[in-house]
């Protein structure tokens, strides 16, 4: 019989943790970066609704899915749908063209944070304006960037994403195109200094905010998650993507 380690984790107590180390690191965060307090985005990924809901009435509003299945699972989940009103989902997978249309029509979906070439963009941009109305505010996407250069990682290169940035801003107008984002290598060791992905991300934040007279708070930089958002938030991430430390450990997926 599968046991149910989620009952196991304290989801309240997961949640005020990192919460708190947020604020401490923000405490310690050298003067000169000039960046936002981080968002907090809680990765859900294959855990259950009931998770879902747990961490939401703690006050957790933003949550992360990588799955697109998952994804349309949990966002039309009833129980969800009623109890979390104010929920808004990150897509923080890759995606695939076959699979806009799916992901676009969800309910609370709030952004896409894997934006890697412009023909994805373009597409998501031609999708966005057939379904929803004029009205409707556009959708709000980042930049993925594949800072370490690993083949099996999603992202544009580190030097193409300047040029992506411009083109999403000046040709896409049902795209609100809010920042860049990474995953990075796993397991890096901080003994031996800065985490280069967070160096390089934040270095194309800087020629990003240049290039187009922006200010640094005005493009988001989403990096970090549940080894090393503190981390990523000492040199200015803005958003953090934080799965297990939250809900706990997950179940390899077979
Ligand atoms: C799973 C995942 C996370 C969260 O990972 P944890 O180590 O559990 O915090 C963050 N970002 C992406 C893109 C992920 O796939």
């Amino acid at each position: 019989m599968l046991r149910r380690t989620m009952a196991e984790f304290d989801i309240k107590a997961g949640l005020q943790q990192v919460l708190k180390r947020i604020d401490e690191v923000l405490l310690q965060r050298p003067k000169e970066i000039q960046a936002a307090k981080p968002l907090l985005v809680a990765v859900s990924k294959t855990k259950p609704a009931d998770a879902v809901i747990e961490a939401y009435k703690t006050g957790q509003r933003d949550f992360g899915e990588n799955y697109v299945q998952e994804l349309v699972e949990k966002s039309q989940h009833p129980e969800i749908l009623a109890q979390c009103p104010d929920i808004k989902w990150h897509f923080i997978g890759h995606l695939q063209n076959n699979k806009i249309n799916k992901i676009l029509s969800l309910p609370n979906l709030h952004m896409i944070q894997t934006v890697d070439s412009e023909k994805l963009a373009t597409k998501l941009d031609a999708a966005w304006s057939k379904l929803k109305p004029d009205t409707e505010p556009p959708l709000r996407v980042l930049i993925q960037i594949n800072t370490s250069g690993e083949e099996a990682k999603s992202g544009i290169e580190t030097k193409e994403a300047p040029k992506l940035y411009q083109f999403i801003s000046k040709n896409l107008k049902h795209l609100q195109l809010v920042g860049i984002m990474t995953i990075g290598a796993f397991g890096f060791d901080y003994s031996t200094g800065p985490n280069p992905d967070f160096v390089s991300l934040m270095e194309v934040h800087r020629s990003i905010c240049e290039a187009n007279s922006l200010t640094p708070n005005s493009v988001l930089v989403s990096m970090g998650m549940s080894n090393d958002y503190d981390r990523a938030i000492e040199m200015g991430s803005t958003v953090v993507r934080v799965g297990s430390s939250i809900f706990g450990h997950r179940a390899v997926k077979a």
